[in-house]
C-alpha cells in the first residue's frame, strides 16, 4: 500500500519555514489529514489529552460477528489483533513518513526510554465506542 502524503510533506516543510514550532492543533490537523488518505476522513480520530494526542483508527473487522472461541469479550482472535496489529504499525510508518513523527511530544520511562507521547487506538466499527 502506498499512498500520496506529497502534499502533507509540503504543508510540513511550509509550517516549517513560517512556524519556529509547529503548533499541536495544526500538528494534529495534518496527522488527521495524512491518516484520512489511508483509512478514510469519518474513520480517524484526533483528539489532544494534555501533552498527549490520542488517535482513534476505526476499522472493519476482518470477519463477520465476534471473535470465536475467546472467552472474554474484550479480546480478539489472531486475525483481528493481526489487523489492528498491522493499523497501528501504518500509523506509524504515515507518521514517520510525513515527518509527523518528529512533531510529537515524548517523555522518558525509568528506564531511561525514550517513548512518544501518543496513544493509537484501533477500534472496530462494530463495537461501541
Ligand atoms: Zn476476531
Amino acid at each position: 500500500m502506498e499512498f500520496d502524503l506529497s502534499d502533507i510533506n509540503a504543508e510540513m516543510i511550509s509550517a516549517r519555514l513560517t512556524d519556529e514550532r509547529i503548533s499541536w492543533s495544526k500538528r494534529n490537523r495534518l496527522i488527521k489529514k495524512a491518516l484520512s488518505k489511508v483509512f478514510g476522513y469519518k474513520n480517524v480520530r484526533v483528539k489532544q489529552e494534555y501533552s498527549w494526542v490520542h488517535i482513534i483508527i476505526m476499522a472493519n473487522r476482518p470477519h463477520k460477528g465476534k471473535c470465536r472461541s475467546q472467552p472474554f469479550d474484550y479480546t480478539y482472535c489472531r486475525e483481528c489483533s493481526t489487523t489492528k496489529d498491522s493499523i497501528v504499525s501504518m500509523v506509524w510508518h504515515v507518521l514517520k513518513e510525513t515527518g509527523l513523527y518528529s512533531e510529537l511530544t515524548f517523555y522518558y520511562t525509568d528506564m531511561g526510554e525514550k517513548r512518544e507521547e501518543c496513544h493509537i487506538d484501533v477500534r472496530f466499527i462494530d463495537e461501541a465506542v
